[in-house]
């Protein structure tokens, strides 16, 4: 079985529906866990990296477990303090330590 699965997100700040890569609940589980809960996963995928989800169209990110939602004040700061400012690269491929490749 693949670690991931694709999952459809409706982005909190523009409402863009794009897929995001999420890994399965089996792959989740720590073989090994540091006494600062530092946790170590199966060399296959490391689901830290995959917590934050980047909308390819506004490039606001968010966790599936952060805000619901955004109110106009938020967004409308969101949008003057970031535009231009942000470079929006591919969000479903695998992850890794080296993503996302600086080019
Ligand atoms: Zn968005």
């Amino acid at each position: 079985m693949e670690p991931l699965y694709q999952s459809k997100i409706k982005c909190i700040c523009c409402e863009f529906t794009f897929m995001t890569s999420r890994v399965r609940p089996s792959f989740k589980r720590a073989v090994k866990t540091d006494t600062d809960f530092c946790g170590y996963y199966k060399p296959e995928v490391n689901p830290d990296f995959y917590v934050v989800r980047v909308c390819p169209n506004c490039g606001f990110a968010s966790t599936e477990n952060g805000m619901e939602r955004l109110n106009d004040q938020q967004k409308k700061q969101y949008h003057e303090k970031s535009t231009g400012k942000i470079r929006i690269i591919a969000v479903c491929e695998a992850r890794n330590k080296q993503w996302p490749a600086t080019s």
